[in-house]
């Protein structure tokens, strides 16, 4: 049976990262690019906080730009998922979706997470055409310009008062009388003046033109769950931030997990609580999930992967 000092489940910067980083040291990683090659980034737009690209990149090509890179030192990036692991013993024994099996002497867990979608079809029309899971990433494209953030909880009101720095008006669309963010949040969401927090409302439709190619939003009919009552809001972007979902189903039972399912790892460190398995970037992520600082952890687990085999 194939086997590899170095497993790399999952393609979005974190794994890139790693595989550069471990093919740099020797490690001949075998990479499992895994349901989303290039992971989250590549629904995104433009990306313009990624250090080194002064004219900004797509999220696409950055992500065959650092695929290439670690390709240049030997990385060997596969098409597949890894569908079962036996982290009961060293080498670790993994099955992939096509049937085949390898033992890996260390993994690098790098699958990321999947921002939660309200399920609408008209959402889905406008991905990357006004609707977006990310206003770090897209907020700065709708500079004085009006847009709604969906959703309760502290990435909602973070996101909000992000945007209001930027955006003319933002509409906080909340589907209960009460928000889930913290005390903190909450009061910097309630005291920004461009902040309008539309209580007890369900998105119904998002609305926009559609030319060829081109998707231009400039609207969302809001529904309010009390009432009845619809109504339509003016906008040009639509933020969905009703939380994400960690991809670590296949390590349940296997790996510590916080109460949310990402993976739990030891401080300053990517060590999970197996020996020899490491996690790196938003799988084990859920405060920062930028492009940068999931990089940052993949070489981290690619140094410590390397430690580890001494
Ligand atoms: P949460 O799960 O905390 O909140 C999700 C919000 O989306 C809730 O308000 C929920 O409504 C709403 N929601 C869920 N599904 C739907 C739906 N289908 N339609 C409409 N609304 C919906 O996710 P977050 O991403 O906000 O936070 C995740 C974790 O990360 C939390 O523990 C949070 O505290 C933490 N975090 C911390 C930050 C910080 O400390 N700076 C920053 C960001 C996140 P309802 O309230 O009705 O359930």
């Amino acid at each position: 049976m194939e086997t590899t000092k170095c497993l790399i489940i999952g393609s979005g910067p974190a794994g890139y990262t790693a595989a550069i980083y471990a093919s740099r040291a020797d490690l001949k990683p075998i990479v499992y690019q895994g349901m989303e090659p290039g992971g989250q980034l590549t629904t995104t737009t433009e990306i313009d906080n990624f250090p080194g690209y002064p004219e900004g990149v797509e999220g696409p090509k950055m992500m065959e730009d650092l695929q290439k890179q670690a390709e240049r030192f030997g990385a060997d990036i596969r098409w597949g998922m890894v569908s079962e692991i036996d982290t009961s013993e060293r080498p670790f024994r993994v099955k992939i979706d096509d049937g085949t099996e390898l033992l890996a002497e260390t993994v690098i867990v790098a699958t990321g997470a999947t921002a939660k979608y309200l399920g609408l079809e008209s959402e889905q029309k406008f991905k990357g055409g006004g609707v977006s899971a990310c206003a770090t990433c897209d907020g700065f494209f709708y500079k004085g310009k009006d847009v709604a953030v969906v959703g309760g909880g502290d990435t909602a009101a973070e996101e909000a008062t992000y945007l209001a720095n930027l955006c003319r008006k933002v509409y906080l669309i909340h589907r209960r009388d009460q928000l889930r963010a913290s005390k903190a949040m909450q009061n910097k969401v309630l005291n920004t003046d461009n902040i309008e927090v539309l209580w007890n409302h369900e998105v119904k439709e998002i609305v926009g033109v559609e030319q060829g190619f081109t998707k231009a939003l400039n609207g969302a009919v809001l529904v309010n769950n009390k009432t009845g009552e619809e109504k339509k809001i003016d906008i040009e972007g639509f933020f969905v931030a009703i939380g994400h979902k960690p991809n670590t189903d296949l390590f349940f039972g296997k790996l510590d997990m916080d109460e949310t399912g990402y993976l739990v790892t030891q401080p300053d460190s990517t060590a999970t609580n197996v020996p020899g398995i490491f996690a790196a970037g938003d799988v084990q992520d859920k405060h920062f999930r930028q492009a940068i600082t999931a990089a940052g952890t993949g070489a981290m687990a690619a140094i410590e992967a390397e430690r580890f085999l001494g």
